[in-house]
């Protein structure tokens, strides 16, 4: 079994789903005592959303970046970032490794082929619903990509930065969130991608009346196949 070096903390609510959830695959896949081997660095999510709100992702992508580097100098041979979003940065620290870097949006574009879906509804923060990093990175794989009008994107940022990352679960706001998607999967998307590691913890698969991509679960499923392969 490979060491999953894990960049979290972005925000802390949904990195320890990421250690449960690996835990939990490494357990199943091998029994007995095993759970993962992992190296962590998880960061204080004030300095990080003050670079993102501040527009400062070259000092984000450096910071990212030496922290990949030092997680395999602890001995990772793989790496895993912890949220959507700061995969905005991902080329820096795919430049810093010399071992594989578990890409997010690769691992759901699978996910959502794998499903039989190919036109999806894509919810996150506004970075990632706005800027064209994550999106066409699942349309160069073959996807058809919606956003939320700005209104509801708007709604659906606001939650995840007011409410999500500090650990707040409110019933209106899953009722919000439903009522996008509905509306979207009434537009032609067959799916749904929670485009943020902390949408699973408001919204599951339940909830909607199409397939659903939570992409915590998706990351640490990724990431544990790659720990486990010969
Ligand atoms: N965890 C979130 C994501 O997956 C948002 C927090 C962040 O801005 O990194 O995008």
């Amino acid at each position: 079994m490979k060491t999953i070096g894990l960049l979290g903390g972005m925000s802390w609510e949904s990195s320890i789903e990421y250690e449960r959830l690996i835990n939990e695959l490494v357990r199943e896949r091998l029994g007995g005592l095993h759970s993962a081997d992992l190296v962590i660095r998880s960061y204080d999510f004030h300095e990080i959303e003050t670079l993102q709100a501040a527009g400062d992702w070259e000092i984000a992508g450096q910071l990212l970046a030496e922290d990949a580097q030092r997680l395999e100098w602890a001995g990772a041979e793989l790496i895993v970032l912890c949220t959507n979003t700061m995969h905005k940065v991902a080329p820096a620290i795919e430049a810093a490794l010399s071992v594989p870097f578990v890409h997010l949006a690769d691992a759901t574009a699978e996910a959502v082929k794998t499903a039989g879906v190919d036109r999806v509804a894509l919810f996150g923060t506004r970075f990632t619903m706005e800027e064209p990093f994550y999106r066409e990175r699942l349309e160069s794989q073959g996807l058809v990509v919606d956003v939320p009008d700005p209104g509801e994107q708007t709604m659906i940022n606001r939650v995840i930065y007011d409410e999500l990352v500090q650990g707040r679960i409110e019933s209106e706001s899953r009722t919000a969130y439903v009522e996008v998607a509905e509306r979207m999967l009434g537009s032609g998307a067959q799916g749904v991608i929670a485009g943020c590691t902390e949408i699973e913890l408001l919204i599951g698969p339940d909830d909607i009346d199409g397939a659903f991509f939570p992409t915590t679960r998706i990351h640490a499923e990724a990431a544990v196949a790659a720990a486990l392969a010969v």
